[in-house]
Parts: C-alpha cells; structure tokens; sequence
C-alpha cells in the first residue's frame, strides 16, 4: 500500500475531505467492489468474506480525482447518480470489548451515496479524468503480501514462492498457488 495514504483519525479525515474542496463539484465516476471469499474451482468456499470496495470520485476542483479504498466495507447505500455539493466524513472508535477498540469509518456524499468501513486508504490520481474505465485489477489490500518482479511479465510470490505471468502495469496480483493477494515491489 506504498502509493496510498490511511486515515486513521477525525484530523486525517477532514485533511482528505478539505483536500479536494470538501468533494463540491465532485461526483462518483466508478466503484469496484469484490468480496475476499470465494467459491474455488473445486467448489470449496473459501470463507474470508469481506467486501473492499475501490471509489473513483472526481471533481472540477483540484486535484480533480481521489481513488479511496474503504477496507471491510460495513454499509453501501447508493440512491442515483449526480453531482455532489459535498461531503462529510466521520472517524469512530467503538469499544469491541473492555480492552479492545475497533475503527469505524463512515462517508456521506451528500445524502446520496453513503458508505462505512473499517479502513479507509486513498491516493490523488490527478489524471483519471475522462470516461473510461480506470479499475481493471485486483482491488488493492493492505494484506497484500509482496511480489518479486521476475522479469516483464513474470512474478514470484513472497510466501509460497509460485511464480506466474501477469500484466506488468497491475501492481496487485493474485497468487494462482497460495491465492495471497500480492503487491509487485518496485
Ligand atoms: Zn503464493
């Protein structure tokens, strides 16, 4: 998760949100949700659900697109699309037990798109602009264990050592052995 930045309290959140102009202006261009489980190709389940969800929001004002990544995505209300006058966001720590505290993560876009989460992750992407499609990988994961680029097209897994072909520009790859999602370094 090197090019993304967390927010991981109330300051960092309204750092984001004044960022781009508390998102005036801005709208939803492309969300990308995938659940951590799986049905394999032996029919198994593999059951680590959880939903991470990829958001492209842009805006006429700079730095005119924010890619966020809501981690274990807790609540999704999405009531059409539009241009938003803004948003608000809200960081929480709810008491899980009398030792333990558990993050909650909570964005409104206007009243129209609302989302809540565990984690929060973003990264400005000034030039996803325009119409076409910017999410066509693995959402990324802070989980993701590292990937040895081997050559062009080639990686190694960090953990099982399985090595396979992808697109060099998809920086997250699922390990076909392992099935660890993988962060290529640099
Ligand atoms: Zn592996």
């Amino acid at each position: 998760m090197k090019f993304y930045q967390e927010v991981t309290n109330q300051s960092e959140m309204d750092g984001l949100i004044n960022s781009i102009g508390n998102f005036h202006d801005s709208m939803t261009k492309e969300i990308h949700i995938i659940n951590r489980g799986a049905v394999l190709h032996d029919s198994k389940m593999l059951m680590s659900h959880q939903f991470d969800a990829q958001v492209l929001i842009q805006s006429q004002w700079k730095p005119f697109a924010v890619e966020m990544l809501f981690i274990d995505v807790l609540e999704l209300s999405i009531q059409g699309a539009g241009e938003y006058f803004g948003a608000t966001g809200l960081v929480r720590q709810e008491s899980a037990s009398a030792h333990s505290e558990i993050r909650k993560i909570e964005m409104k876009f206007d009243s129209s798109f609302k989302i809540s989460s565990g984690q929060l992750f973003y990264r400005v992407q000034s030039e996803y602009l325009g119409m076409k499609a910017r999410f066509t990988s693995e959402v990324p994961s802070p989980k993701a264990i590292p990937a040895k680029m081997l050559d062009d097209n080639w990686r190694q897994c960090s953990s099982c050592s399985d090595a396979w072909e992808a697109n060099p520009n998809d920086v997250y790859s699922i390990c076909p052995k392992c099935l660890s999602i993988t962060e290529l370094d640099s």
